[in-house]
């Protein structure tokens, strides 16, 4: 096992990934910028670095300065977390030149699997069904109006190097292709610096169902269930659960078998997700890959009681994967609710500032991933999530019950947050009954 990595990332995941090094007896050297050099976690790492300023590109993006404060400090390996360099191949190409590690995939995998029009392929080479679409990134509209008319509309414009869901844009007709593919372009563009847009079906009232898979540099590859995260607001998730309500076992199976054997052929090590689209007659479709940690993996981690993180520093390390597929239980439901600092009244805006009133959840079953307290200060130079409340409990019905009980208990002043969003969705009819799709939240006004 490494004696000491180095983070390159904040917040909630920097202490996550903290805790999983205290209890392996491995150091961690935390680097931060300005803006978060008051945060208290910092005083729970063995070393803490300032890296500069609060902007991303000047410090958490800057990659020279990084792998400098890994170097001044001696660590071993660097875990990048998720957001920021964590897919970045090139960033982990770095690592490696310099002797360290990359906690997460080879820079071969990431390469394959980061970019979704690249993706696709991998999914044709592993007999994995994807949406009906375009080959490859679109060379002008031309081909757009062509392919589009061959599949039918509604269709969807993707960025290649899309994420967070930008750079996306939904076309009802002919008329309207022109316009999307230019938008689409530009915000591309101007968010990953790479206009290349592809084109796909789009897939009406679908759920998102991704897998996690793990994969050790030996070649073996292990699944570790489904997630669902159907419940999002334009594109982006904001409640994540396990098992997913809406698959029948058979559907499960299949789409457990086929993330493995996505894996397989991108020969993937460390943990890492295979993003689906199920329609309403349980066909699926992949989508994307994620080549890092996710913000839900909590969920997967209460229901299989494996941890994640943990598994990926041994994997970076050269440790074996222990346990055979069929060892890998899945117990009882868990469900996440991402908390957001936006108001809802106010077109969820961000809502930086100073936290002057907390009250956390607990009980049995209860865990909250964040790094924020009474005093801190939520900047706005960075996303909006300041926690992740997880509930796990034996059946699905229960865990429903007990995130509500959460979302009752919680309190924050002055900030505004997502919680009151969250009660509305779980308390809802339909979500109970597990039958909402990715337009659920858009739909209840
Ligand atoms: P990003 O990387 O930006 O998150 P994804 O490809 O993962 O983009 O898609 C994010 C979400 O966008 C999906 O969970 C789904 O809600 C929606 N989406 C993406 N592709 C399609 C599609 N072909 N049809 C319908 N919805 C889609």
């Amino acid at each position: 096992m490494f004696s000491r990595i180095l983070i390159a990332n904040r917040g909630e995941i920097a202490l996550r990934i903290m805790r999983a090094c205290k209890e392996l007896g491995v150091q961690s050297v935390l680097v931060y910028s300005e803006a978060d050099r008051d945060a208290a976690y910092l005083g729970l790492a063995d070393q803490a670095i300032c890296i500069g300023p609060a902007r991303p590109s000047e410090s958490y993006l800057k990659s020279d300065r990084i792998i400098a404060a890994a170097e001044v400090s001696g660590v071993d390996a660097i875990h990048p977390g998720y957001g920021f360099l964590a897919e970045n191949a090139r960033f982990a190409d770095q690592c490696r030149e310099s002797k360290m590690e990359f906690i997460g995939p080879t820079a071969e995998s990431m390469t394959m699997l980061g970019d979704k029009a690249k993706a696709r392929q991998v999914a044709r080479r592993a007999r994995v069904a994807i949406v009906p679409g375009s080959e490859g990134p679109l060379e002008d509209d031309e081909e757009a109006f062509a392919v589009a008319d061959e599949i039918g509309y509604p269709v969807i414009v993707k960025a290649v190097s899309g994420g967070g869901g930008r750079g996306m844009r939904i076309v009802h007709d002919a008329q309207g292709l022109t316009n999307a593919l230019s938008h689409a372009r530009l915000e591309a563009e101007a968010a990953f610096n790479d206009a290349s847009v592809y084109l796909e079906k789009y897939i009406e009232k679908p759920r998102h169902v991704e897998v996690q898979v793990l994969g050790d540099l030996a070649g073996n590859v292990v699944h570790l269930w489904e997630r669902d995260c159907t419940v999002q607001r334009r594109h982006q998730k904001l409640v994540e659960e396990s098992p997913s309500p809406a698959i029948g076992p058979e559907t499960r199976r299949e789409l457990c078998k086929a993330a493995v054997r996505l894996a397989r052929v991108a020969t993937y090590s460390s943990a890492g997700t295979f993003e689906f689209l199920v329609d309403e007659k349980e066909h699926f479709y992949f989508i994307e890959a994620n080549t890092r940690i996710q913000v839900e993996h909590p969920v997967t981690e209460m229901v299989t009681g494996l941890d994640l993180i943990k598994w990926q520093l041994r994997i970076a390390a050269g440790e074996a994967i222990s346990f055979k597929q069929r060892e890998v239980r899945e117990q009882g439901a868990a469900i996440e609710c991402r908390i957001n600092a936006e108001d809802p009244e106010n077109g969820f805006r961000p809502c930086p500032g100073t936290i002057e009133h907390l009250r956390i959840p607990g009980g049995l079953g209860v865990r909250f991933d964040s790094h924020v307290y009474a005093g801190y200060t939520i900047s706005p130079a960075y996303d909006s999530l300041i926690g992740k409340l997880i509930v796990h409990a034996p059946t699905r019905d229960e865990a429903i019950d007990r995130m509500l009980r959460c979302l009752e208990e919680f309190a924050i002043a002055p900030i505004k947050t997502t919680v009151p969003l969250h009660r509305q969705i779980l308390d809802h009819r339909l979500f109970r009954q597990g039958r909402v799709h990715t337009s659920f939240v858009e739909q209840l006004g």
